[in-house]
This record gives structure tokens, C-alpha cells and sequence, in this order.
């Protein structure tokens, strides 16, 4: 099979994945069509694709990078968890009038890309640490109702 085709199947695996996807994951998912396939090779593809923009490579802290399909319509930022690395798309309504005020600020008429993201923990994360908290002063009380009882007894 010619690059050409390779990359063809690339590009749908690519377009077909829900949302972010890893190299490996994406490696993983090439592999049921094209079994030959280097994990090398999947990176070389996602290399080229990234630098004539049609894919975009998304890498937050220490976490592998996720790939994803650039859609030239799409009006969403992405958000990104740090506790539990979740990336989601927020959408807004008037990217026109965001990308214009970010241009004012930097004094500039145009740019090639304006790249901005939203850092947040995520509301299930956010659960989770009252949860923790909520246990922990649970067993906080617990422990001084048990010394108190142990004064009583004394
Ligand atoms: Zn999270
Ligand atoms: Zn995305």
C-alpha cells in the first residue's frame, strides 16, 4: 500500500475517533486495517498533518499528547483538567468577537491562529475533592467524639 492510502486511512481513523485521541490510540485503531503499521510511522503521519494544519496536537503539563480533526467551523476552546487530565471542548457563541478583542490587545490586525484554553477542574473532580473533604471531617469528628468519650470514662 502507497503512503497515499496509508494516509487516507489515517485521516478517516482520525476524523472517526469521538473526540482526543493519543498516537497509541490512534496506532491501535489504524492497526485493524493496515496490521503492517508502524507506531512510527502513525507519528510521522500526525507530524505532517499537524504543520499543514489539519490536525491539532493538544499537550497539557506532563500528559501525552492528544490529536484531534480540525473542523474550520467549529466554535469551541478546550478546557483541561489538572487533576484528572479530561480535555473538553466549551463552545461560545461569538468566537468573532473574542478573536477580535484578543487582536485589539495585541494590537495586531490578523493572525494565523489564536490559540487559547480554558485550565479548570472538572466538576467530577470537583465532587470528588468535596466528597474526600466531607469523609475527612467526618472521621475528624469521629475520632474527637471517641477521645471525649474516653475523658468521660476515665
Ligand atoms: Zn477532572
Ligand atoms: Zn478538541
Amino acid at each position: 500500500m502507497n503512503q497515499t492510502e496509508q494516509r487516507k486511512i489515517i485521516i478517516r481513523e482520525l476524523k472517526n475517533a469521538k473526540s482526543h485521541t493519543t498516537a497509541e490510540e490512534l496506532f491501535n485503531n489504524v492497526k485493524k486495517f493496515l496490521p503492517q503499521i508502524s507506531l512510527g510511522t502513525i507519528y510521522r503521519n500526525l507530524e505532517i498533518l499537524c504543520s499543514n494544519g489539519s490536525v491539532r496536537k493538544l499537550s497539557f503539563e506532563h500528559r501525552k499528547a492528544q490529536f484531534e480533526w480540525k473542523n474550520p467551523a467549529e466554535n469551541f476552546i478546550h478546557s483541561y483538567c489538572p487533576e484528572c487530565g479530561k480535555i473538553a471542548h466549551v463552545s461560545f457563541s461569538d468566537s468573532e468577537k473574542l478573536q477580535n478583542l484578543i487582536l485589539e490587545i495585541y494590537n495586531e490586525t490578523e493572525a494565523d491562529e489564536i490559540k487559547l484554553d480554558l485550565i479548570k477542574v472538572c466538576n467530577c473532580c470537583k465532587e470528588a475533592k468535596a466528597e474526600q473533604l466531607i469523609k475527612a471531617i467526618e472521621a475528624e469528628n469521629e475520632r474527637k467524639s471517641k477521645i471525649l468519650t474516653w475523658n468521660k470514662d476515665k
